[in-house]
């Protein structure tokens, strides 16, 4: 363990370079870096790796190398001075540096055991908190995605169309995130994205996953306004897709499609019962304000579903309590009761003594393409081109860099 002496070590400068500065100072990541958030609330994380690690320090552009292999642990204080990072190594070092952001890079990275971008960014948020932000390539974020979104079993064709729906969604968030620190989640809020060490995957599967990637680099989905679309997609539409609008009321329309190939999913139909107590609580749980908060006088009397959209997903439910009652949106129903146990807003209620009974069709916000209906159509012999076509009828299937010289052209 080859460890400089940077014990007490103390950088003071400017604290004036916020990631802005980081990012027009040329690290050296092109435009298609994407910064998937990876962690946030943390108060120290430990760092792995076997060969090295280097740390960058924003407001000073200082640079400090720990070599061979590495344990460190990496904590983070506010103090009067400002921001104060600690980091201890696996040689008892102690290293303190007073700065805004930490740089970290590596081979083979990990964060406690889970494997993380060879490029971090360490951000202070607030009361003695972090967030980590990984910096990943296009190519390499979207096979950390393809096997966590789809299972990589699945049909080729359909693997292709969720990869092109992967970059369209992420190149279209990368540009209205690019003021942010971060453009994404690496969880459902956006995709699922995680980096598959050395031995966690099988190499002809990670060669496959690869190659999927590969064979459909640089495809894009466009809009009609010859942007590039953001192609939200979901697990089962339970026989329909839906726009964009009815989901998170984003002006977005997107055209729907009718899907015969969802019935083979295992999300096809699903069940919940619920008492009236459990109903109460989870209300005050989710939306404190809407009922009468603390009064035990507070009983439900009914919910039903008052309005729908034309794919039959339900606009309007509205529950009555005491001499009141409240109209809510079909998702912010599905957030009361949980979005994983009410799998989707295309449900029906029916009252049962003392409670409700909400069954319903799908999985997911049902907006473009249907994973489980992708795949029944790549087994029925659709291309992915085919299937694109099907879950976003609106849309045209592009290079990106035609793309790109058409609205220089103009
Ligand atoms: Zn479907």
């Amino acid at each position: 363990m080859k460890t400089k002496n940077y014990k007490m070590l103390f950088i003071w400068g400017t604290l004036l370079i916020l990631f802005v500065g980081f990012s027009s100072m040329g690290w050296g990541w092109g435009n298609d870096e994407i910064r998937v958030r990876i962690y946030r609330g943390k108060k120290r994380v430990t760092l792995h790796s076997p060969t090295k690690i280097v740390i960058s320090i924003s407001n000073s552009g200082r640079k400090i190398s720990i070599s061979s292999e590495v344990r460190s642990s990496i904590s983070y204080d506010n103090t009067d001075r400002g921001p104060l990072w600690q980091i201890q190594t696996n040689d008892g070092s102690l290293l303190r540096i007073l700065g805004e952001t930490l740089l970290i890079s590596g081979e083979s990275l990990r964060i406690g055991r889970k494997f993380v971008p060879s490029q971090l960014q360490l951000f202070p948020t607030s009361r003695g908190q972090f967030e980590v932000i990984g910096l990943v390539g296009l190519e390499d974020y979207l096979v950390g995605v393809l096997p966590s979104e789809m299972p990589g079993s699945w049909p080729i064709e359909a693997l292709k169309a969720q990869v092109v729906a992967t970059r369209s969604y992420t190149l279209a968030t990368l540009k209205t995130q690019s003021e942010s620190r971060y453009h994404l989640e690496d969880t459902i809020e956006d995709q699922v994205f995680r980096i598959y060490g050395p031995n966690e995957l099988a190499p002809h599967f990670a060669k496959k996953m690869r190659n999927i990637v590969q064979s459909t680099k640089g495809l894009v989905l466009s809009d009609s306004g010859g942007d590039i679309l953001r192609a939200y997609y979901h697990a089962d539409c339970g026989g329909v897709t839906e726009e964009p609008d009815h989901v998170w009321s984003n002006g977005e329309f997107f055209g729907t499609t009718q899907d015969r190939g969802c019935p083979t999913s295992p999300h096809a139909q699903w069940k919940v019962e619920l008492s009236k107590n459990e109903l109460r609580k989870k209300i005050q749980s989710v939306f404190p304000d809407l009922l009468q908060v603390g009064s035990k006088a507070t009983e439900i009397h009914d919910v039903s579903v008052r309005k729908r959209f034309l794919s039959g997903r339900v606009d309007q439910v509205e529950i009555s309590w005491n001499d009141q009652s409240v109209r809510l949106s079909g998702q912010d129903f599905r957030q009361i009761v949980g979005f994983q146990k009410m799998k989707s807003a295309n449900f029906k209620i029916e009252p049962r003594q003392n409670g409700f009974s909400i069954a319903g069709l799908g999985h997911g916000h049902g907006v473009g393409l249907c994973q489980w209906g992708s795949r029944y159509w790549a087994r029925k012999g659709l291309s992915y081109e085919k299937i694109l076509e099907h879950y976003y009828p609106q849309a045209r299937l592009v290079q990106r860099s035609l793309l790109q010289r058409v609205a220089k052209a103009h």
